[in-house]
Order: structure tokens, then sequence, then C-alpha cells
């Protein structure tokens, strides 16, 4: 079965992780904030924290903003579930808006109609996710203005999106049009650590409290003390935090595949450009990169039109191809209509969600393997 997504693992990623395996430190130690400066220099942020998972990043970013009880998370139901669950952990409320028909992003039209609407009605978001689907940046300045107008903040979720560059070759990450960007390292994604993810921010005050909730709420930083330390084995815990840590073991392996970024780019841009080669002329959506951006092409998704799509993944998962749908929408999930949400309400993203299919793409892929996926499709399609 060819995969539709796969890790690449080099002999250079296994000696970072051996070095590791033989220093003083498997945790703590300096890999992680080695890992963190070359994200953040990569991606052009002030401050980065490096978290357990994407999921991890997206709670300690929904803490630090200092969403609760009474506040509301808008993000897109065309994502994976933790973009949504983040705010559910704090006990605030999630709602949706609906994605754009071509990009498969959030839609910059529907998120100001909904904004009207709920200034209205007195539910303003305290915080807007938008999900850089596929590795597609979303149009982040006019979300951004759309955030001073009608005052939330944005919490990026880059998880399919690093070394993507969006309006004026802007890197998702920069937070430039939001006030955190987090990523994912699971091993499906761009680069790997195992499992992994990150927080970017250009706040000192945003990094300090994402830190605080990383560790347990604990600090040993002198100026931040609340009582003055009567010696070197003082802490205090200020608030309630957790151990989403990384490990250093995680952090050489994300630093050596941080090496290789700009090949996965290339790689993926180009078997992306294949695809589009090998399946012109046949009846489906293919995707579409805005001109102002570069994708980093984490999925290739075709849309099949009218009814076929189960039949079309069935022919694919037969001959050997390891297709998957990116995403089901997340309000149709059991554990969302049991708090509420129904069918009909974001149609936009139901329509992707009954059409999207998943081709394999990783930077292993060979150019035979790809061909075959063609050939399949050509066939289903017939
Ligand atoms: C993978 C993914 C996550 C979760 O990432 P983990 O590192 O597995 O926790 C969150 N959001 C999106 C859009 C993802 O694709």
């Amino acid at each position: 079965m060819i995969p539709y997504g796969r890790q690449d693992i080099t002999a250079a990623d296994i000696q970072a992780v051996v070095e590791v395996l033989q220093s003083d430190f498997l945790t703590q130690g300096p890999a992680v904030p080695a890992f963190e400066l070359a994200v953040a220099t990569r991606v052009g942020a002030r401050y980065s924290v490096a978290v357990s998972s994407a999921t991890s990043a997206l709670h300690i970013a929904c803490l630090a903003l200092d969403i609760g009880p009474g506040d509301v998370l808008w993000t897109v139901p065309n994502t994976f579930v933790a973009s949504a669950n983040c705010a559910l952990y704090c006990g605030a409320a999630v709602d949706f808006v609906d994605i754009d028909p071509d990009t498969w992003n959030m839609s910059v039209a529907a998120l100001k109609v909904k904004l009207i609407k709920a200034r209205t009605d007195g539910t303003l978001p305290k915080v807007v996710v938008p999900v850089h689907f596929g590795g597609q940046p979303t149009e982040q300045r006019a979300i951004w203005q759309l955030a001073q107008e009608f005052g939330f903040k944005i919490v990026e979720d880059a998880s399919h999106a690093i070394g993507a560059t969006g309006e004026g070759g802007e890197p998702a990450g920069s937070c430039r049009w939001s006030d955190i960007t987090v990523f994912s390292f699971h091993p499906v994604k761009i680069i790997t650590t195992g499992e992994g993810g990150m927080a970017m921010t250009n706040s000192e005050e945003l990094a300090h409290r994402m830190q605080m909730f990383r560790s347990h709420g604990i600090t040993r930083d002198a100026a931040r003390l609340e009582v003055p330390s009567p010696g070197g084995w003082y802490y205090e815990q200020q608030l309630l935090g957790f151990n989403y840590r990384m490990t250093d073991i995680q952090a050489a392996l994300g630093s050596s595949q941080m090496n290789r970024l700009d090949n996965y780019l290339d790689r993926r841009n180009i078997l992306a450009q294949r695809y589009d080669e090998l399946l012109a002329g046949l009846d489906l959506q293919l995707p579409t990169t805005l001109k102002q951006n570069r994708s980093s092409f984490h999925l290739y998704v075709v849309r099949v039109k009218g009814q076929q799509r189960a039949d079309v993944f069935k022919t694919l998962r037969d001959s050997g191809v390891g297709a998957n749908v990116h995403y089901m929408p997340v309000h149709l999930q059991p554990f969302y209509r049991r708090l509420g949400f129904t069918e009909g309400t974001f149609p936009a993203a139901e329509t992707y969600g009954s059409e999207a299919i998943s081709l394999p793409l990783y930077p292993g892929l060979t150019e035979e393997g790809q061909t075959h996926v063609a050939e399949v499709l050509h066939k289903a399609l017939s």
C-alpha cells in the first residue's frame, strides 16, 4: 500500500538522536532551545515554545490568551478535531466559520458576515483559529484586519504549513497577522519529531505564559517570583499548568529535519505539480493555490463530483493506494452533534467533506508510485 503520508528519516537524523541518548540530558537539556531557535529563525517569529504535540500547543495558546467559560472560539469545520477541542479544554464554547469552495480554507467573506451578526447578537468570539489547510496559508492579513475591527485574538493552526509563505512572501508562523501560530511535528506532517508541536509568538508575555503552562505553571525566573528567593532550590508554582514538554530526543530529530525543510518543500511542490498534469482533464476539482501563496503541500486533495466518492475511494484502496479523507466536517462528528451542531449549517465544508480524497504525497513518493495513483484514478473515473 502506498501511504498518503510518510516521514523521511536519514542517517543524519539517527545520528542526532543517538548523540542525545549518549549525552547528559534526555529532556530539559540544550536540544530543545536549539530546536526552538532554529524554527523561530526560519519563520521569523521572536519566541517559540516547543511542546509534546500541536494539540498541546493549541491548548496552551488558548490558556495564554485567557479563554475560558463564557468565551467562544471559532474555527473551520474542515480541520482536525484538535483545532476545535482546545476551546473545550478551557471551558469555552466552539463555533465554526464555513470554508471557501476553492481554497478550502476559512472563507474571509463568511467570517465577516458572521462577525457582523455576532456583534449584533453579543456573541463575538474571543479567539479565531484559521487553519492553513493542506499547507496553503489563509488570507491572513484580511483576517487580521477583521480582528482589529471586531476585537478578537488569532491562533493560526499551521500544523500543515511549516515552510509555506503567504501574501508578500510572509512565512507561516511569523505571527505578523496573528497572536500565536502552532506547528505539528507528527510523522505525516512536513517535518517530524515523532510526536511534537511548537507555538510561535512575537509577544514576550504570551511566550512566558505558554512556557508556564507547558511545565506545571512553575517558574524559577528571579524577576518573576512572587516572594524573594531564599536560595538556589527555590521555585514557585504560580498557575495550574501541565507537563507538555518536548524531550531533547525529539528536539534533536526536529533540528536535523529542519536542515532538509527546503528539500521537502521543493519535492512536495514538484509532486503536486506533477499530479496537476497527470490528472488534468479528469472530472475532478484539483487544488487551487492563490498566486500570493507558496503551499507546503502537506496534502494533495482532489474533489470527486457527485456521489461517486465512496466508489473511487474503494477502487484506490483496492489498488494499493492509501487514499484518505481530510476532513470529515468537525461539527458533524458525533461528539459535536451532541453539542447541538446539525447538518446544513456549513454547506461549503459539508459538500467538500463528501467529495474530498487525499492522494499520497510525501518526499519519498516515487514517480512510478505517483503514476500508478493517477492511472487508478483514470480507470476509476472512466
Ligand atoms: C495534525 C494536526 C493537529 C494535531 O497535531 P498533533 O501534533 O498530532 O497534536 C492539529 N491541527 C491540524 C490541522 C492538524 O493537521
